[in-house]
């Protein structure tokens, strides 16, 4: 048992010598830091250098964009702010310290100057997440059609594994007390600390375009840098569909996330394609695979 996370940069030679394949979690990566993660000399399923472009909103940004998704737009200078934002600190903290400000002198009464933070327009509409899976190894099923330098090739397959909706305490239970004014009046702010997943479904007719804005990540991936592996194994898309039935997408986790945890059973969606097909058993399915036909490289970084 290790205290803490660095800790494990003192046994690499242990876990290598155990044949050990790390599965990188949002915590893992928070809490080592991406640099010390990149510095982690044990086999790690996926690309771990596509977490340095989801550990900035910035590259985020620049990634989802160039892969066709529609994100809030961000407002540089809190001055401008003229409707209703969210205020987001960086890091993987479960929504932590984020607040809603309508105008100047909310962001001015609540923010933390010493941290570093976004400002994004409030999207009003119907959270869902995302879980995707895509195997570069796989010749078969929805196959990513390559762009730019990959143009004309497939990339491997896009399988959509399942959907969760976080609970988020206290924002998801405020509209018990009244109007955001009541709640103003009870010195009360909406909090975005992350306590639990629901699992849900989506719109039938929502799923084209959820897998286009898939695609088109997975795809906008291998362009990001000069020779890009791109991203593989488990991603999750963040995203508000409002009433027009658009998508805005706020954020990417480029590995697996907690919102997987309703679905070790399987979900509506992987059992099209295998029944009780946890995103957890599909890593594990891809290493045995790639171990198999010699093919380990390819998974692995
Ligand atoms: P994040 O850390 O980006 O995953 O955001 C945490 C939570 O804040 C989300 O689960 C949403 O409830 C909320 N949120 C984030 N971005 C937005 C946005 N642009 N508009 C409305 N709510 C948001």
């Amino acid at each position: 048992m290790l205290d803490h996370y660095h800790e494990m940069l003192d046994h690499a030679e242990w876990f290598r010598e155990r044949n050990v394949v790390i599965i990188p979690h949002g915590s893992l990566v928070e809490y080592l830091g991406s640099d010390k993660f990149g510095a982690l000399e044990v086999p790690t399923f996926g690309n771990r250098g596509i977490l340095h472009w989801e550990s900035s909103r910035a590259r985020q940004r620049q990634w989802l964009e160039s892969g066709g998704c529609t994100m809030p737009r961000v407002l540089e200078d809190p001055h401008d702010i003229d409707g209703p934002v969210i205020v987001k600190y960086a890091g993987a903290k479960g929504g932590r310290g984020y607040f809603i400000a309508r105008d100047y002198r909310d962001f001015r009464r609540n923010v933390d100057i010493e941290e570093e933070f976004t400002i994004q327009e409030y999207v009003l509409g119907c959270r869902y997440y995302l879980h995707f899976f895509f195997d570069p190894t796989a010749e078969d099923g929805f196959q990513v059609q390559g762009r730019g330098k990959h143009a004309g090739k497939n990339l491997g397959r896009l399988e959509l594994m399942s959907m969760d909706r976080r609970d988020e305490s206290n924002v998801d239970e405020f509209y018990k007390l009244g109007s955001l004014r009541d709640l103003r009046e009870m010195a009360l702010e909406p909090s975005f600390v992350v306590t639990g997943n629901q699992p849900v479904v989506i719109r039938e007719s929502l799923l084209p375009r959820a897998f286009e804005m898939a695609e088109g990540t997975v795809a906008a991936s291998f362009e990001l840098e000069e020779n890009s592996r791109g991203m593989l194994g488990p991603f999750c898309l963040e995203t508000i569909v409002t009433d027009q039935l658009e998508f805005k997408v706020f954020e990417i986790s480029a590995r697996i996330v907690a919102g997987s945890n309703p679905f070790v059973g399987g979900s509506p969606y992987s059992d099209i394609n295998e029944t009780r097909m946890s995103t957890g058993r599909r890593i594990a399915r891809s290493i045995r695979k790639a171990a198999d036909d010699n093919r380990l490289h390819d998974i692995l970084s």
